[in-house]
């Protein structure tokens, strides 16, 4: 049985269209349950009527002709109660109605089950007998049980075939897919989807065909990835500082060596094919790095191996990264990766939309750092039909329309341009205070991750960096830096925004930022070793790091140090052992540097109870609302199946951040939020009413916060929270202040367009 809804299910999702898949699923429930007719009803969602798409056992001229409003017939029944309904005799209900074209005069027995997707009644499967029976209680189950798996695989195909609807449907079905909203903004472009890297363990065992062009194409790889790494070196200059190139001077070089390329050309002329003797070359030569006595030249067979996939990547000529992305580029996959964000040149980058993945995924906070529009969690789409099309990313309500009609397109088109305008007009609040018209002032400061970060940041007339996010260009690497590499990174930015104070926070990974090079495997990553969690149990990593930062800032005092998933105090205690160490251990050298500042998230719930505790070991509290959001509700920012209850905006949610606010201000610390709720013009005016000593969000966010700050009046904003706080949902919430904002002139922030 099980085998049976596990193969209904997969074929479902693996036909190529819509009807095949209407097919599969009649022709397999009527054979499992041995019916006499078997039939799916979909809803179009333009007249909400339930239309006959495809039937086994009724007369199949039928099809498309049978349309049934809300409420109409036994189906409706179905539709209404959104559970099953069994009928001994259908003919006998008083809702029956009859559909001669079906030729279901012919039958009795009835059983209907209502197709759900995310709570959407999309359809309805029935079954039907020629003989008045009752379907017994394990019958009903299966039918049940088939339609649960079909929803999915199901709302999948009708999406993305809905260009090609057999008839019955109108074209016009559900002409987006929706998501989630992942960063503002719209987009019309071309989807990219970066290919997955290559994994040399999955290499088959093969013969070589020619032996001179497997020879070529191996030689042919080394020189596109040395010109590759060469480009891919210059747009990291972008992101992070020059000397960060010289890693891929170093891969240039490790290509190019003339051991790989004799042994691979060896192995190949004994008769393997270049991607297995690539594959033995790259394991002998890691052997080697693996077996040294020096840590860091240990590390390098790390590097052997990326070298190894990037080869092998290019002599997969069909599968491997698209070079030259089109002039707008979309990218699309389960989760985008920050390396493959970078991948792409800044202005070719016109969207990202994942499969997977929340607002508050670290794809979606990148998008809005770059002020790239963002849709996340579009569920269980499958990328791959998308690759190539054109599509409109909507990022303000999380849609993307798919080969968009002309019309559609130049509506986009329109919304894109005046998205343009706006942001030009806020350029002019620039140099303008962030004050409210009562004369609050509210200082204003930037999260930043990337070297990218810094010019808009600074020209945002940022009153600092409110969180630097230093996992960032960690993640954008092969290996770990090392401590002299980290150093420039971390001057570069403290010299920047110098004497502005910048908050660094220490390695946040685990969780949704896992690093490619340092595999942390668990079931519940994001209740597991996150955070502080790791670099507590790798000192070494700590210490590399507080030192790096310490080092960086000698001579401009300006650095502020944030520790990140803090539960308990002793954690607190921890970390400060281990600062006291690495200041010893620079003092010790003769360097002066001075004790920076140190600060707390508050973003796990028990962070909020121990708050006197923590007050007595650090300087400051940083509100994290996005892990704090998560956490608070249970809801996994990267799940999509639940991506519309994670909302930061919930009552529960500005409870919690009112309580920290309070309660900080009576143990006389600075709190802040650093969370991407400040950066939503909507939590923007709570955090106002609430008075945290500052904000810091993405810098582009910057000028539409400051907008708003500008705009709403402190007495106006509390009034709005303290009716916030009643409100039975985080969509109550959003529709107050909408309205607020709206009548303050403020629509522009809330949708596209002006
Ligand atoms: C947060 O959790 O709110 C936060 C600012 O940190 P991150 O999004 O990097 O986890
Ligand atoms: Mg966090």
């Amino acid at each position: 049985m099980i085998e049976t809804l596990r193969r209904l299910a997969l074929e479902v999702a693996n036909a190529p269209d819509l009807a095949t898949a209407l097919r599969v699923a009649v022709q397999q429930t009527r054979e499992a349950m041995q019916v006499d007719a078997c039939a799916i009803y979909l809803v179009d969602p333009n007249d909400r009527c339930l239309v006959l798409m495809e039937t086994e056992g009724l007369n199949r001229a039928a099809i498309g002709q049978v349309r049934l409003a809300p409420g109409e017939g036994v189906l409706g029944l179905v539709r209404e109660r959104r559970e099953a309904v069994s009928l001994d005799n259908a003919a006998e209900h008083p809702q029956y109605r009859h559909f001669p074209v079906t030729g279901e005069g012919h039958f009795n027995a009835f059983l209907g089950v209502p197709i759900v997707h995310f709570r959407d009644v999309i359809g309805v499967l029935a079954v039907f007998q020629r003989g008045s029976q009752t379907f017994s209680g394990n019958q009903e189950a299966f039918l049940v049980t088939v339609s649960a798996q079909l929803s999915g695989p199901l709302a999948e195909v009708i999406t993305a075939s809905r260009q090609h609807l057999i008839p019955g449907l109108s074209p016009q079905y559900k002409p987006y897919i929706q998501g989630v909203p992942g960063a503002p903004g719209v987009a019309i472009g071309t989807v990219v989807m970066p290919s997955p890297l290559a994994e040399l363990d999955g290499v088959p065992e093969r013969a070589a065909g020619d032996i001179e062009s497997e020879v070529m194409a191996f030689r042919e790889a080394v020189t596109e990835v040395q010109k590759e790494l060469k480009a891919s070196g210059e747009r990291m200059k972008e992101l992070l500082p020059a000397e960060a190139q010289s890693l891929f001077e170093v891969y240039a070089l490790l290509v190019g060596d003339d051991s790989l390329i004799s042994k691979v050309t060896a192995r190949i002329q004994e008769g393997q094919w270049a991607p297995s003797a690539l594959r033995d070359t790259i394991r002998e030569l890691a052997a080697v790095f693996e077996a040294m006595q020096d840590e860091r030249l240990r590390a390098r067979a790390e590097d052997i191996r990326a070298i190894g996939r990037r080869l092998l990547l290019e002599l997969q000529v069909d599968t491997r990264a698209p070079r030259d992305f089109p002039e707008r580029t979309v990218l699309v996959g389960d989760e985008v990766s920050l390396a493959r964000i970078a991948d792409v040149p800044r202005k070719q980058l016109a969207g990202v939309v994942c499969l997977k993945g929340s607002v508050l995924a670290h794809t979606a906070v990148v998008a809005r750092a770059l002020g790239v529009p963002a849709v996340m969690g579009l569920g269980d789409v499958s990328g791959g039909r998308l690759a190539g099309s054109t599509v409109v990313v909507d990022g303000y309500r999380g849609r993307v329309f798919v080969d968009p009609s002309p019309s559609v397109k130049a509506e986009f088109a329109r919304l894109e341009r005046e998205e343009r305008e706006l942001s030009a007009d806020l350029l002019s609040l620039q140099d303008l205070p962030a004050e409210t018209p009562d004369g609050v002032r509210v200082p204003l400061f930037v999260n930043a991750g990337l070297l990218t970060d810094i010019t808009p940041a600074l020209n945002s007339g940022a009153a600092g960096v409110g969180l630097y996010r230093s996992e960032f260009p960690f993640m954008l690497r092969d290996a770990f830096p090392s401590e002299d590499e980290q150093r420039t990174i971390y001057r570069e930015i403290l010299e920047a925004f110098a004497p502005r104070p910048v908050v660094m926070r220490t390695l946040d990974i685990g969780g949704d930022k896992p690093l490619p090079y340092f595999t942390i495997d668990e079931g519940n990553s994001l209740l597991g070793w996150r955070g502080i969690r790791v670099t507590l149990q790798h000192p070494e990593i700590f210490l590399a790091q507080l030192k790096a930062m310490l080092r960086a800032s000698v001579g401009l005092d300006n650095l502020r140090l944030l520790l990140p998933m803090v539960s308990s105090s002793s954690e607190v205690r921890e970390a400060r052992t281990l600062l006291d160490r690495a200041l010893e251990t620079l003092q010790d050298e003769g360097l002066s540097v001075r004790r920076p500042e140190l600060g707390v998230m508050i973003e796990v719930p028990a962070a909020i109870f121990a708050l006197a505790e923590l007050a007595e070991l650090v300087d400051f509290f940083s509100l994290g609302t996005n892990d704090l959001t998560q956490y608070l509700l249970a809801v996994d920012r990267g799940n999509p199946r639940v991506a519309a209850l994670y909302d930061h905006l919930h009552p529960a949610v500005l409870r919690a951040v009112q309580q920290v606010v309070l309660e900080a201000g009576k143990l006389a610390k600075p709190v802040s939020l650093c969370g991407e709720l400040a950066g939503d013009p909507v939590g923007a005016v709570l955090i106002l009413a609430m008075g945290v000593d500052y904000v810091s969000v993405a810098a582009s966010a910057l000028p539409q916060v400051k907008w708003v700050i500008r705009s709403i009046p402190r007495n106006k904003a509390q009034d709005l929270l303290q009716a916030s706080i009643k409100l039975p949902d985080a969509a109550a919430v959003r529709r107050l202040i909408h309205q607020a904002l709206d009548d303050a002139g403020l629509g522009g922030l809330l949708r596209a367009g002006r």
